[in-house]
């Protein structure tokens, strides 16, 4: 009951995200239609196979949970708030950096940020979202602002959501997830988070790098908000099927991490041969086929970067869509291959 009063509660609070993709072609719009047709059908399959979770009866309030709208770039997460379904990355980047191209990639039209505590850039982080909003760009209302808690800080989760806070200079915080599985204090950390959303001090909450679906249920069973999304390692290599799988029964979302390869990979993702014919045909670059991709697959991306260009040049995936058939060649491309051993 609580979490639909919560669904309930923030679906009145109706964060509009829509200015979001705002301008995008819809040329594709009959791809983007059918594609989400198709999504709706598999999770509403999904709800009716499914027996009660504390997730499940997200899924039967609202069809669109977890329904990725190419058009306009969003998704409804099943704590009942719409997310961006492209945003910066900032690992590896300095405090400034990360507010230079957090600043840029909000001016470009990116509404969702990605950090951590353990990048050491959330103030930088805060420093670009104030800067673009004292330039107009967006209102904090329109972004979309992501951190996670460190595994050393899973003993006291209040503090780290607060400190996390504070570094960002923010008085809510749109979704927290716990940066790593850690069977011996994560459900205390998670149960932290929890108490947060009820606070108001996080809207939704997560998990990243949980591997096995077991692993996932362990937390999910002894825990109450289901996660809204779960950060993994996922790109044309690793593709996390199995795992995407899974988290259609809670109506979780998969946000990738390494989309693009990761730092000292990507070259192996931009040169694959069928990558690159595929960017050939549609003009376009072999980051941004991969980055559409992942829209069109599913998957929350989050590519990162200190680079104007390849910010701006990452975002123009809005104004073109795969066809089926290339859909059939990336998802051919799966070699159960993971380029981080963490
Ligand atoms: P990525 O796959 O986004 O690749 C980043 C690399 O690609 C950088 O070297 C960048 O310079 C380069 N690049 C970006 N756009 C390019 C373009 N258009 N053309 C050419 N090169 C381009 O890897 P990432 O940044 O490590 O991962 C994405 C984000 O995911 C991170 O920034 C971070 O926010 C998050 N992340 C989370 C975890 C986790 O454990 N949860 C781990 C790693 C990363």
């Amino acid at each position: 009951m609580k979490l639909i009063a919560n669904l309930l509660l923030a679906a009145m609070l109706s964060i509009s995200l829509s200015a979001c993709a705002e301008g995008h072609s819809t040329a594709e719009n009959t791809q983007s239609e059918s594609i989400i047709t198709t999504a709706e059908n598999m999770l509403s399959e999904v709800s009716e196979t499914v027996g009660t979770s504390n997730s499940s009866q997200n899924a039967e309030t609202d069809g669109n949970i977890g329904v990725f709208d190419l058009d306009k770039g969003t998704v409804m997460l099943n704590s009942g708030y719409e997310m961006p379904i492209l945003g910066i990355g900032t690992y590896r980047l300095s405090q400034e950096q990360a507010e230079n191209s957090v600043y840029w990639a909000l001016r470009d039209g990116y509404r969702l940020i990605d950090t951590a505590r353990i990048y050491g850039n959330e103030e930088g982080v805060g420093k670009g979202i104030r800067r673009a909003i004292e330039d107009g760009f967006v209102t904090r209302e329109e972004i979309f602002v992501t951190t996670k808690m460190w595994t050393s800080d899973y003993d006291d989760g209040e503090a780290a959501i607060d400190a996390s806070l504070k570094r960002l200079g923010l008085d809510y915080i749109d979704l927290m997830i716990l940066h790593h599985s850690q069977p011996e204090n994560d459900v205390e950390a998670y149960q932290a988070m929890e108490a947060a959303v009820n606070d108001g001090k996080l809207r939704s909450i997560g998990l990243s790098n949980y591997y096995e679906p077991e692993d996932f249920d362990r937390l999910v069973n002894a825990t109450e908000i289901a996660p809204a999304l779960l950060q993994n390692e996922t790109h044309p290599y690793h593709q996390s099927g199995i795992m995407k799988e899974h988290l259609a029964k809670y109506s979780t979302v998969m946000e990738s991490w390494f989309p693009l390869g990761g730092r000292g990979n990507t070259q192996r993702l931009f040169e694959d041969e069928t990558i690159s014919s595929i960017a050939e045909v549609h003009e376009k670059t072999s980051a941004q086929i991969i980055l559409r991709w992942h829209l069109q697959a599913g998957n929350i991306a989050i590519p990162g970067s200190s680079n104007e260009a390849h910010i701006q040049e990452n975002y123009e995936i809005f104004d073109f869509g795969l066809t089926e058939s290339e859909m059939e060649q990336m998802t051919a491309l799966e070699r159960d291959e993971r380029f981080a051993s963490y």
